[in-house]
């Protein structure tokens, strides 16, 4: 069984992949945030820019959106916090050879039963992880036999 992108710990068909195929609306604002995590991964930025209220990307910007999303390696999606209209995420990711981490505190509006993305306050905080740490990838594997092997120091 495939487990979903989002790391909820369902399987993908049984998670995101109806939201992201338009098979069923997403029945929060954490389901389309999840989903919206999930198109990241996979590199849909179509459903990335369907999903945010009231802004038609450039040009420009869904060239760095796709780049973004095709080139990071996504490890982990932790859910801080949430409520009917909010919610507070941390992403983890590797790019250009550097471990990220996006925390967010996301807002979202519903328009005719669809959920849509807002905008969100990003906070400038910082994640370390220690090398004998078991990797936030979820391989089970310590951080210095796993992802760290894929930035440079
Ligand atoms: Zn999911
Ligand atoms: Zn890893």
């Amino acid at each position: 069984m495939q487990q979903c992108y989002c790391k909820s710990g369902l399987k993908f068909s049984e998670c995101c992949e109806p939201v992201l195929r338009v098979l069923e609306i997403p029945a929060s604002a954490l389901a389309l945030m999840r989903s919206r995590y999930s198109a990241y991964c996979l590199g849909d930025v179509n459903y990335l820019q369907a999903t945010t209220h009231d802004h038609s990307w450039t040009d420009e910007e869904l060239k760095f959106i796709q780049d973004w999303a095709d080139n990071s390696q996504w490890q982990h999606l932790e859910i801080i916090d949430f409520s009917d209209n909010m919610v507070e995420f941390k992403a983890y990711y590797i790019y250009e050879k550097k471990q990220h981490m996006h925390h967010e505190k996301s807002t979202f509006i519903q328009v005719n039963d669809m959920w849509k993305y807002v905008d969100g306050e990003v906070f400038e905080d910082k994640v370390t992880f220690l090398r004998n740490e078991k990797c936030i990838c979820g391989s089970g594997m310590k951080y210095k036999r796993c992802c760290f092997r894929k930035i440079d120091e």
